[in-house]
């Protein structure tokens, strides 16, 4: 499945009877627009400089609720900030364990994925989420200059 655009979503949510206000639009256009993956802190950030009366609640409940709808992913991430991601086609993560930044990988065949062993569980398994940690090569220079001041 392709990563469905801020219009198909849109028009998407209008067919199943959803009316989004112009601020809950502005927050999924940004989450369909940006390959970031932002926390709701920079959501709140960056949609606060078109709507500069918008709430923090209001973003929470946005969030919460463009999840429930199937349109946005919500990636938490144990003691990290959780990061939204307006990509909803299948795909993997590369994610810097010293930054935190995100970044979509493909995923490799589902049929990879699956075995026998998982089988023998029983469960119908409906999705999986795929995620690969490191350091991103930013960060590997910024420890490399940080190891060698004679490098600056
Ligand atoms: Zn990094
Ligand atoms: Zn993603």
């Amino acid at each position: 499945m392709q990563r469905s655009s801020f219009t198909e979503s849109l028009a998407d949510l209008k067919s199943r009877g959803v009316r989004l206000t112009p601020q809950r639009q502005m927050i999924l256009r940004y989450l369909k627009e940006t390959h970031e993956h932002p926390t709701a802190e920079q959501i709140f950030h960056q949609v606060s400089l078109e709507f500069s009366g918008i709430s923090m609640a209001t973003v929470y409940n946005t969030l919460h609720r463009l999840k429930e709808l199937g349109v946005i992913r919500e990636l938490s991430y144990g003691d990290m900030s959780s990061r939204y991601d307006g990509n909803d086609s299948e795909h993997a993560h590369l994610v810097c364990e010293t930054c935190g930044k995100v970044v979509d990988v493909p995923c490799p065949p589902k049929a990879t994925l699956e075995s026998p062993e998982l089988d023998a569980y029983g469960y119908a398994v409906g999705s999986y989420r795929l995620e690969f940690y490191g350091i991103c090569p930013k960060c590997q220079a910024e420890e490399i200059a940080k190891g060698n001041p004679e490098l600056n």
